[in-house]
Order: structure tokens, then sequence, then C-alpha cells
């Protein structure tokens, strides 16, 4: 399973950019930055977007990334995954003809450009021989995380969440735990707020699973406080912590 990181922060500034992480060559999870650096024979192997929710952040290249592949001609739509409310936000506030183009419509109702494939919570799903399941988060919209599995290897990532439950319960060992954490302690009670982790709501989740992950893959920090945030993580001596960065291929 190899884990290509197209965009990995909390916010965007030069060298900082939204989520997305490319599965393969053909799946994406979340859409933050996708067309600013996958070049157009990378965007035409796309096949499935899996969006945790529909904050800008997560879905913006979802827009541009319509309007080059609608340049190819009679090929598959490209799949967009998620809950079924998640997606109606998109279908309805973003590409919804006024914003946006309407691309399960372009450039054919026959032919389009994209189609919304809605997740029900807690159930797998097959694709391009994974099986992925989307599971309820606790953001402040509507949000889930995804656990993926290939040939006995296991991948979680929360997408964007305060404390929460049911992710953690994945059955077995989870080879890799991608995992938000948005601020440092001293910010704990926005994290709260706002539906995100810090260092110290971290540790109380991870003691949530019955087992650690193998490798623990932290993302979406606030640039601005990155270094604190760090420091904070190490001070809790979980071992095989690694700090997402663009451009990070990770084989698992
Ligand atoms: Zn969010
Ligand atoms: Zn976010």
């Amino acid at each position: 399973m190899r884990l290509q990181v197209l965009g990995c922060s909390g916010a965007e500034m030069p060298g900082h950019n939204p989520p997305a992480l490319l599965l393969e060559e053909t799946i994406l999870l979340d859409a933050g930055t996708v067309t600013g650096v996958l070049d157009e024979k990378a965007q035409g192997k796309l096949r499935h977007i899996f969006i945790t929710h529909a904050h800008l952040d997560h879905v913006r290249a979802i827009p541009s990334l319509a309007d080059n592949l609608i340049l190819r001609h009679g090929e598959e739509p490209v799949r967009v995954h998620g809950l079924e409310r998640v997606l109606q936000i998109l279908q309805r506030h973003l590409l919804n003809d006024n914003v946006w183009p309407d691309f399960t419509e372009l450039p054919s109702t026959d032919t389009p450009v994209l189609a919304y494939d809605p997740m029900p919570p807690n159930v797998w799903k097959e694709v391009d021989g994974f099986r992925v399941m989307a599971v309820p988060v606790n953001h402040s919209v509507p949000a889930c995380g995804f656990v993926l599995e290939r040939g006995g290897t296991v991948l979680v990532y929360t997408g964007d969440t305060g404390p929460t439950e049911a992710i953690w319960k994945v059955n077995g060992q989870v080879n890799a735990a991608v995992v938000e954490v948005s601020f440092p302690n001293e910010m704990t009670a926005m994290a709260l707020k706002t539906g995100h982790l810090s260092p110290e709501l971290l540790g109380g989740e991870l003691g949530k699973m019955s087992t650690r992950p193998e490798r623990l893959l932290i993302t979406h920090l606030k640039p601005q406080y990155e270094k604190e945030i760090q420091n904070q993580i190490g001070r809790l001596g979980f071992p095989s912590v690694h700090y997402l960065k663009e451009g990070d291929i990770i084989d698992l």
C-alpha cells in the first residue's frame, strides 16, 4: 500500500497545503491539494475520491480537477465517496451550478466527469482491490474517518476530529494511523470547540485503542504551532511517530 502526501497542513501558506493523500495512483483520501501538485497524466489516473467532510480545505481541489478531467473523452466518471450528508453538502453548496458547474451532468448525463457514491456508515465497500469503511467521527460538521484494508494491511485515516470513539475500535493490528492534531495543548479548549485534537487529547484517543498502531502519522498541524505541537507529542513517548510532509511517500 503506497501513500503519497499531496497536502497535510491545517492551514494554507507557502509550503503548507491542505490535506490530500494519494493511495496508489487511483484513489484520493480528501482533495484539499490535487491539481497544484499532480500533473495532467497523474490527474487522469484518478478514479476514486474519498471525502471525510465538506470543509473547504478537504474538497477545494475537486472543482479544478473536474474542470481538467472534462477534457478527457468517454472515460468512466471519477467516483466521489463519502457519507450521504457530506455528498449532499458538496452538491448543494459547491458543485451546484452557481459556485461551480455540476460535473455530474457534464459533459453529458451519460458520460459525466463525476459521480456521487454515498457510503452507509460502518459498512465495508470494495474499491480497486481495497476494502474501505466510513466511520463517523466528531467534528463541527458531518464527518467520517476511513478504515482501509488490502491484503491484511490496515490503514486508519481520521480526517478532522475531536475526541471520538468508533474509529479507535478497529479489530486487529493497525499498520498505520493518520491522525489529525491541529492545535497545541494551550489551545485544547479551542480544539474541543472546533472538533480537533491537541497532543494531550491525542494521548487520550490512542488510549482507546486495544493495540497501538505500528506507525502513527500526524497530519493537519497548524503551521504556526508546528514545533510546539511536535514537542508536546514527543513528550507523550509514543514510538514510531512521523509528522507528514508534502511529497512524503509511505509504503505500508
Ligand atoms: Zn474540518
Ligand atoms: Zn481540515
